[in-house]
C-alpha cells in the first residue's frame, strides 16, 4: 500500500492546500494529513477544529485520512508505513525552507523521500496566515479558502468581538 503524509500547520485549510490534495490523491493508496501542534505558532484554530475542517473540505477525494500529530515527523512516518512527505512549494523561501527540511529528514530517514508539488499559479499568493489576518480585519477570502473555512472563520471573529 502506497501512503503518503502531508504534514503541515492547517491553521486553516486553504483552497491551496485542498488543490494540492486533489492534485497528489490519485498517486496513493492513502494521504494522511498530519496536523502538526507547532508550540512557535500562535494559531487561531485548535488541532481538533484544524482536522475537522480538512476532513469536511476533503470528504470528496475519499482516500484523505486526518490526524493530530506531535514530535518527529520520521518517526510518525515509519509508525504508518509512510515512506512520502508531500510538501507544496509557492515561493524561492518556501524551497529554501522546504530544501533543508527535507535533507534533515532523509539523514534521520534515509529511506523517506519528499516530494515538492508546485501550488497551482491561482493560490501562490494564498497562506493561511494572511487569509486569518484578513478575515479577522473584516476582508471577505472566500475565493482562497473553502466554503466551510469561511464559514468558521465568521465564527471565530463572532467569538472574538464578543469578548
Ligand atoms: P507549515 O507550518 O508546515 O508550513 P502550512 O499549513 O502553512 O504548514 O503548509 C503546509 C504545506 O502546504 C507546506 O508544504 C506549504 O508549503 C504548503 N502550502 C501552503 N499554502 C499553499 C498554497 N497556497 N499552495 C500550495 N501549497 C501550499
Amino acid at each position: 500500500m502506497k501512503i503518503a503524509v502531508y504534514p503541515g500547520s492547517f491553521d486553516p485549510i486553504t483552497n491551496g492546500h485542498v488543490d494540492i490534495l486533489e492534485r497528489t490523491s490519485p498517486l496513493f493508496d492513502k494521504i494522511i494529513v498530519a496536523v502538526v501542534h507547532n508550540v512557535y505558532k500562535q494559531a487561531l484554530f485548535t488541532p481538533e477544529e484544524r482536522v475537522a475542517l480538512i476532513e469536511e473540505t476533503t470528504g470528496h477525494l475519499g482516500n484523505i485520512e486526518v490526524e493530530c500529530f506531535k514530535g518527529l515527523l520520521v518517526d510518525y512516518l515509519k509508525e504508518k508505513d509512510a515512506s512520502i512527505i508531500i510538501r507544496g512549494m509557492r515561493s524561492l523561501t518556501d524551497f529554501e525552507y522546504e530544501s533543508h527540511m527535507s535533507m534533515i529528514n532523509k539523514k534521520l530517514l534515509p529511506e523517506v523521500n519528499t516530494i515538492f508539488v508546485m501550488a497551482d499559479s491561482n493560490y501562490i499568493c494564498v497562506s493561511s496566515s494572511g487569509v486569518k489576518e484578513a478575515a479577522m480585519l473584516g476582508g471577505d477570502v472566500s475565493s482562497m479558502v473553502p466554503t466551510a473555512v469561511t464559514r468558521e472563520l465568521k465564527r471565530k471573529l463572532e467569538q472574538l468581538s464578543a469578548k
